[in-house]
């Protein structure tokens, strides 16, 4: 950051990982300018506050953002309890953002719309990695702003741009003019949102997570009000990828959630529609006609698309980014998250050096830093900021040396055939440059990926 010395460090987005982001670039002595588009921090979370986290509260908080916060006098929550999106927001961002060192460098309802080098367009290289960045924000009050800074980090998240339903990638047939018959992600269909699902035909899409939490609200509902129905179409032959080991799977979040959607599946309690690739979408008055490829057609009032979600790389257009070609994530990365090929959360710790792009001083972070991949957990994205805002400050052997703990036991196996058992609660270290899949794993995936691309085969759906 040599001739960009003085200037703040822009970080796009005030979720967990943004605000982790933050935490440690003020250990390190520099300046975060914190731009969030949402009217709060943890905006994109707040859509999904009725939804449990499948990891306990200790691999959910940020180290730099602990000590932050408990120099202020808070109490960490009990480190094995499962928090809802909403504590998560409410006992740990929230007052974590109320921070006065937090909330001086946070600006909310500041919408980033553009990231670029000041006076260079992406095509010139002379001087480059010397100027300053440039990020255009739109805010509160309707201004755009243009703000110079040395550094970027890009911890926006991939909640806004959810997957198309079309089984291509690509929006089905009529998917946007039927977008009032399309309801968010994430709804909460037993309360909040109750009145737009209740004694509806209900079609849930997709075959991750957050499907499994929805069918199972919508189940609890269509006791209360029996005149809802409950569809549901994924594109593989059979759930059971959703269905998980059921009650002897060894990952009792998953094996909870995956068990009683498979006994309501049984039950007759929600209908399954399986190799059901979506290629068209029809509203018709008040419903809508769902079409597969195959022919066939699903008629329904909403359908919910649990389609997954992949990174707004608009943003970045005038960056000179390098990412893989399938996942979109950082191009290293992409091989290591590959749902094609990995068959869970395992990844390597990682930090800057693997998340670096040919734009100096820029990194994606967080739940977009995975590109398409579903399988992103928070504990990976605060390792990864605490290794790039070491790099940022210039201490390159704490941005090398990536750590890791492991919550439990779990196996990863890969498309060539390997697996690898990690042992319980390790403590893993490793070179940033020297990691490989079996040597040194994250987390294990304590339950599903937490969206899964309907147009995926092979892989959760
Ligand atoms: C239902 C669900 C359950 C999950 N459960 C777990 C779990 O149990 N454990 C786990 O480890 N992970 C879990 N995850 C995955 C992941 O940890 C979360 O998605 C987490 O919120 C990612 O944090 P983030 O900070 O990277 O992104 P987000 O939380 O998405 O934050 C991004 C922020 O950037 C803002 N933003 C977006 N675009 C712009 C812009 N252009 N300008 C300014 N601001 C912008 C958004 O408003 C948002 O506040 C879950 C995800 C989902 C969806």
């Amino acid at each position: 950051m040599e001739s960009a010395k003085n200037l703040p460090v822009a970080v796009i987005g005030a979720g967990p990982v943004g605000l982790a982001a933050a935490a440690h670039l003020l250990e390190r002595g520099l300046e975060p300018l914190i731009f969030e588009a949402g009217t709060t921090a943890g905006a994109a979370i707040e859509h999904w506050r009725h939804i449990r986290l499948f990891s306990p509260w200790r691999f959910n908080t940020d180290a730099a953002a602990v000590r932050l916060l408990e120099a202020a006098g808070w109490e960490a929550p009990r480190p094995t309890a499962l928090p809802y999106g909403g504590e998560l927001i409410d006992n740990y961002l929230a007052p974590l953002a109320a921070l006065s060192r937090i909330a001086s460098r946070l600006q909310t309802r500041a919408r980033v719309t553009a990231v670029a080098r000041e006076g260079l367009d992406k095509t010139h290289i002379k001087g480059r990695d010397t100027t300053p960045f440039l990020v255009r924000v739109e805010h509160a009050d309707g201004e755009t702003r243009d703000h110079t800074v040395a550094a970027v980090i890009d911890a926006s998240g991939t909640w806004s741009t959810r997957n198309p339903l079309g089984s291509s990638g690509l929006p089905a047939i009529g998917e946007q003019a039927a977008g009032d018959r399309i309801s968010a992600p994430l709804p909460d269909v037993t309360r909040r949102d109750r009145a737009s699902f209740a004694s509806r035909r209900v079609l849930v899409v997709g075959a991750g997570h957050s499907a499994a939490n929805t069918l199972i609200n919508l189940a609890d509902l269509a006791r209360e009000e029996p005149e809802t129905r409950v569809l549901w179409a994924v594109r593989g032959d059979s759930a059971s990828k959703v269905y998980g080991g059921g009650d002897l799977d060894g990952l009792p979040a998953r094996g909870q959630l995956g068990g009683r959607v498979r006994r309501l599946v049984e039950a007759g309690k929600i209908e399954l529609h399986t190799g059901f690739g979506i290629s068209s979408i029809k509203s018709v008055d008040s419903s809508v006609t769902i079409g597969a490829v195959d022919g066939r057609t699903i008629v329904a009032d909403v359908v919910v698309p649990c389609t997954g979600f992949r990174p707004d790389l608009d943003i970045l257009r005038e960056l000179r980014l390098n990412l893989d070609p399938a996942v979109e994530a950082p191009m290293e990365l992409g091989p290591l998250i590959d749902p094609e090929f990995h068959s869970c959360g395992t990844v390597p710790p990682h930090g800057a050096k693997l998340l670096a792009h040919p734009e100096k001083d820029f990194f994606i972070v967080g739940m977009k830093s995975y590109g398409r991949a579903p399988t992103f957990l928070l504990a990976t994205g605060y390792e990864q900021v605490r290794s790039v805002a070491a790099a940022l400050a210039g201490d390159q052997e704490s941005a090398d040396t990536v750590h890791l703990e492991l919550p439990e036991t779990g196996v990863c196996s890969t498309a060539a055939g390997t697996s690898c058992a990690v042992p319980a609660t390790t403590s893993v270290v490793a070179s940033d440059a020297e990691s490989g899949c079996c040597a040194a794993p994250e987390p294990v995936l304590v339950g599903f990926p937490t969206g899964v691309a309907h147009g995926r085969s092979g892989t959760n759906n």
